[in-house]
């Protein structure tokens, strides 16, 4: 049997043209799928609200309608035998009449709709429109230490809701339910966006893309889109700032005697000198060799500390060495200390 499409709509057999439209249109933006996704219940619902509509919102179809109870579809082949190659030929109420998926009604509601699903705060907007900038969106990738320090490009996914052009947004391609969109009028686009990571990007820093946000509503702006940067951190090089740290072992020969060193940096291995004397722990500072600030341009520092390490293998002759290096201290190291609180 055909459906009541008043029941569907909700509506009264003698309501206007207006009252029909403001009744789809509550009901498409309730069941769209893309507001109920993975619900069956809703798609058949959807489909039923959009039968609905387009024969109650079409004169003539609905004329035939309240006439007759049913209404063949746009080739005038209705699905179900008996009336179906000769057309539409007066009463048949024993004809089963099923409708091919509608499509909206038309580009002018389906833009609507659309604007109202994605644009936020959307009945006030309906009832005086004027240009709304769309939202900011915002969004993270993850980046290498490395990356974060040179500069990369990262090719970001962007997911948008455009009309399908397979049908032009009615949902229909010669009176069939258009195969590209399955009769929503829409597609989802995927674009790859190119964004330019600055180099000396911090963790947490963001980089901004004008106009890559949420689409304006009413000819208003879009928004800008926020690339959120998680940089993942370095087992050897520390990041403070445009500071890099690092800790560089040292032999008890080196630091005693003083030696020439070669430090690893962000810009490559620098040759040093360690004085003679230099205790463990001491930091010291390479101008210029740490993170370039993406704001001001200029180079942070590289600060290493040495840590003096001491041979594992104890052997007889290191006992012999050892006790001698212990005649070169002339005072207890600890003697200055507090022996308690
Ligand atoms: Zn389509």
């Amino acid at each position: 049997m055909a459906k009541d499409y008043y029941k569907v709509l909700g509506i009264d057999r003698k309501a206007t043209a207006a009252e029909i439209k403001k009744a789809y249109r509550k009901l498409a933006r309730k069941y769209h799928p893309d507001v109920n996704p993975g619900n069956p219940d809703a798609e058949a619902r959807f489909k039923e609200i959009q039968e609905a509509y387009r024969v109650l919102s079409d004169e003539e179809k609905r004329k035939q309608y309240d006439t007759y109870g049913f209404v063949p579809d746009e080739e005038g082949m209705p699905a179900g035998g008996a009336a179906g190659r000769t057309g539409w030929s007066g009463p048949q109420q024993d004809v089963r009449v099923e409708f091919h998926d509608a499509g909206f009604g038309g580009f002018g509601d389906m833009s609507e709709i659309f604007e109202q699903f994605f644009g936020g705060a959307a009945r006030a907007r309906r009832r005086r429109p004027r240009p709304q900038r769309g939202q900011d969106h915002e969004l993270q990738v993850e980046i290498s230490f490395e990356e974060a320090v040179r500069g990369t490009t990262v090719s970001i996914p962007l997911q948008r809701q455009v009309v399908c052009s397979a049908c032009g947004g009615s949902g229909n391609v010669g009176g069939k339910v258009c195969p590209a969109c399955h009769g929503a009028g829409v597609v989802i686009s995927t674009e790859r966006l190119k964004v330019r990571i600055p180099e000396g990007v911090r963790d947490g820093g963001k980089v901004r893309v004008a106009g890559k946000g949420a689409p304006g509503v009413n000819g208003g702006t879009p928004g800008d889109l926020y690339v959120r940067v998680k940089v993942r951190p370095h087992p050897f090089f520390k990041r403070e700032g445009d500071t890099i740290r690092t800790t560089v072992p040292i032999t008890f020969t080196e630091a005693y005697l003083g030696a020439e060193i070669e430090v690893g940096t962000i810009h490559g291995p620098v040759r040093t000198k360690v004085p003679p004397g230099t205790q463990s722990g001491k930091t010291f500072r390479l101008r210029g060799k740490g993170v370039r600030n993406p704001k001001t341009r200029a180079y942070g520092d590289h600060l290493y500390t040495v840590q003096i390490v001491v041979p594992t293998v104890i052997s007889p002759a290191g006992r012999d060495v050892a006790r001698r290096v212990a005649d070169l201290y002339t005072e207890d190291p600890r003697a200055g200390l507090p022996r308690g609180l």
